[in-house]
């Protein structure tokens, strides 16, 4: 599941390759944009808003996608061979003169005038990796349900944008926290500024981890290692489904470090 520092490091390299170009084709594999040609307009530049990859276009266009639970972009040369699935999954070809960008698999793609964005990602709360994110309001976001679990509470793109399981997860780990502590019980400002430390840290190397240790198997404290001992303590970790369909993504802890009351 990307998360918002991976699509963050995905807008960053599209806005370079692409930004500034002129697309010279254009190919939408979804129903909705069958006959929508974009080629000769300008990409001005790729921006991330959370989870959310917006693309400005010269003539008042963006091109809005979300990558959900695996979506991506893939940027190539111009001749260098598609490696991001089968064609099937290919939504979306755009081709500048030396570059060609290949989304695949976006369950979100469409297109809305650039002065209407809001209508798409403008329930989002302020974004963690945003240079002028708004801690104040991140946290006031979070506080306004106070016996919400902490874990929904994280992931709710309307409190603050951009996290995901990996993060909210060895968040309440890193904190003490168990998953269904409400929100009134935790220090909520330590919460938003370690999630932000974690995500930004991250940004550079292209890999999620928490424990300082970028090597496979070693980069989370808890998350998707139910079964397993704590690293901390030894006690087995558990994990289990918390809150309301659609937000009951797994929640892993270890109940020797993460203690219910
Ligand atoms: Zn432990």
């Amino acid at each position: 599941m990307p998360e918002g520092d991976t699509v963050w490091r995905a807008c960053k390299r599209l806005d370079q390759a692409l930004g500034g170009q002129e697309l010279i084709r254009t190919d939408f594999r979804v129903p909705t944009l069958a006959t929508t040609d974009l080629s000769g307009r300008t990409m001005l530049e790729v921006v991330a808003r959370g989870k959310h990859l917006l693309m400005r276009m010269s003539g008042g266009v963006t091109l809005h996608s979300h990558f959900r639970m695996d979506g991506s972009w893939h940027l190539y040369k111009r001749g260098e061979r598609w490696r991001g699935g089968p064609g099937h999954q290919i939504r979306a070809v755009l081709e500048t003169s030396s570059w060609t960008a290949v989304g695949y698999r976006l369950p979100v793609l469409e297109l809305v005038a650039t002065d209407a964005e809001q209508s798409v990602v403008g329930h989002l709360g302020p974004d963690l990796l945003s240079p002028s994110f708004d801690r104040a309001q991140a946290i006031a976001n979070l506080e306004a349900d106070p016996e919400r679990t902490i874990s929904e509470a994280l992931l709710d793109q309307r409190n603050l944008a951009g996290i995901g399981n990996f993060y909210r997860t060895e968040v309440c780990f890193l904190l003490g926290l168990h998953p269904t502590r409400p929100v009134a019980s935790v220090d909520v400002a330590a919460a938003v500024d370690l999630s932000r430390r974690l995500m930004k840290a991250n940004l550079r190397n292209g890999t999620q981890v928490s424990t300082g240790v970028d090597r496979p198997g070693q980069r989370s404290w808890v998350f998707e290692r139910a079964g397993k001992p704590c690293r901390r303590c030894g006690t087995t970790i558990l994990s289990a489904s918390i809150g309301e369909p659609p937000r009951d993504r797994i929640s892993y802890w270890c109940p020797g470090c993460q203690p219910e009351t």
